[in-house]
């Protein structure tokens, strides 16, 4: 009788399918793991640590050496099971000077960031006429003979969105703005910097490295001397500016990826794969980028080792190396499993900064759905909704997708995020602890029921496979 009253009222609130899932255990130990990672600052000690001790630790430099040696500690201190470093081998660039000056009809100085990969100009400088575009389209659809010679000026505005969706389409400008520049002759690129921050701050990023866009010098200017740029062009004289870069190549570096593991009780080779990157751009001190994320990963981690059992599969807490020029840590990660995503259960990133999630997407097979929306309702409590079924797990997951790896996106509110990207503000002050505990929770109650998940999330052939069906329908 009080048997068949507890599955009605159970009925009510879950369909018997996703209630059953997981053992009433395991819903106790995650919404332990939730009310303890609430009642905590969510690894606000790491990233103060980290932004302190070693602050900037861009790819390739000294202070990413000394990052990975306060990485291999700290994850050794806190009493992993297995804590290892996997080799990266990378091309990086170091900058030394930057300087963008508009010179006619009036001369002011302008807050400027070379982008990566950036060659130097001569010393001096280049002086040209500067041409502007709307955007990227403009430039590619221009006659050579408007571009020739002179400084190209991209304007494109990057929109702010709780999503973050404003960075794809304006992102394109800093990727590959000075390949197409070059190709038509111009001297030296200058854009709007991508991002959403009416401060006096510049924001830097990565191009793409190949020889063709390392052709033409590169800056950004902050958004505030983009602004006067466009005005003055607008009024119709002529206006000059100058540019000027000083920076180095280095044509390989090795760092690494360090990695640890909570073991598996029951199924150990088989891992739910946690990731944050460990480099930052070498201005600020990547507090946001991605100091904040290596506090959620390691946070969630903790939290589950506190625990008097371990998980039936393996955690991993990876800090990916050399993400900001070009996802080196991500692409050797995914290499080093080619023969293995069968075993990598799921693969989840924190890279957007410390705002609160607000929903869980997944791209996981068919028959691993109702685990997602039965783990979502563990995270409701925290105000996080159920999203839809396109995920990549992050930037350093990005080169796992090819192989089927299952992924989950814990989407965080990203409206201000833009506001500090790769600039000299990504600072500590910028992370309010109780937002990022509210991450730690979700990446801490996420991790532990994809651990305890009764079905694979069918990485490898079985995901691939249901995705091929689902595009064909
Ligand atoms: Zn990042």
């Amino acid at each position: 009788m009080k048997k068949i009253l507890m599955f009605a009222l159970g009925a009510l609130l879950l369909s018997p399918a996703v209630a059953d899932l997981f053992s009433e255990q395991d819903l106790n130990t995650a919404r332990e793991l939730r009310e303890r990672a609430l009642a905590r600052d969510g690894g606000f000690d790491v990233v103060a640590d980290l932004t302190t001790r070693i602050g900037p630790r861009m790819a390739g430099t000294e202070a990413d050496a000394r990052a990975v040696a306060w990485a291999e500690s700290l994850l050794n201190e806190t009493g992993f099971d297995r804590v290892w470093l996997q080799p990266v081998t990378f091309p990086t660039w170091h900058r030394k000077l930057e300087r963008a000056v508009v010179t006619a009809p009036v001369e002011f100085d302008m807050v400027t960031l070379a982008l990566g990969f950036s060659p130097a100009t001569p010393q001096g400088g280049i002086e040209a006429e500067v041409v502007m575009f709307d955007t990227l389209a403009d430039l590619e659809a221009a006659d050579r003979s408007q571009v020739e010679g002179r400084i190209v000026f991209i304007r494109n505005r990057m929109e702010a969105a709780r999503d973050g969706s404003g960075y794809g389409p304006a992102v394109q400008a800093r990727s590959i703005g000075a390949r197409v520049a070059a190709q038509k002759g111009g001297s030296a690129l200058m854009i709007r910097s991508i991002g959403t921050s009416r401060n006096r701050f510049a924001h830097t990023g990565t191009q793409r490295f190949d020889a063709d866009t390392r052709a033409l010098p590169a800056v950004a200017i902050s958004n505030p001397d983009a602004d006067r740029l466009e005005r003055l062009i607008d009024m119709g004289e002529p206006v000059r500016a100058l540019v000027e870069v000083d920076a180095e190549f280095v044509e390989a570096y090795t760092s690494h990826n360090v990695i640890a593991e909570i073991t598996g009780a029951k199924y150990p080779e088989q891992i739910v794969a946690l990731g944050a990157h460990l480099d930052s751009w070498d201005v600020g001190t990547g507090a946001l980028d991605d100091g904040a994320g290596i506090a959620i990963i390691t946070e969630a981690g903790r939290l589950i080792l506190d625990l008097d059992r371990r998980p039936d599969r393996s955690i991993h807490i990876i800090y990916f190396a050399a993400e900001e020029i070009g996802l080196w840590g991500g692409r050797v990660w995914a290499e080093e499993n080619a023969d293995n995503f069968h075993n990598i259960q799921v693969g989840a990133e924190s890279d957007f900064g410390a705002g609160p999630i607000y929903e869980i997407a997944a791209r996981v097979s068919d028959e691993a759905w109702p685990v997602i929306e039965a783990i979502q309702n563990e995270l409701a409590p925290l105000g996080i909704a159920l999203g839809g079924r396109r995920a990549m797990g992050g930037p350093d997951f990005i080169p796992s997708a090819p192989f089927g790896m299952a992924a989950v996106d814990l989407r965080q509110d990203g409206t201000t995020y833009f506001d500090y990207h790769h600039t000299e503000n990504d600072t500590l002050d910028k992370i309010d602890p109780e937002e990022l505990a509210q991450n730690a929770a979700a990446y801490a109650v996420f991790a532990w029921l994809a651990a305890q998940s009764p079905v694979s999330f069918g990485s490898g052939e079985r995901l691939l496979a249901d995705e091929a069906a689902r595009n064909s329908e």
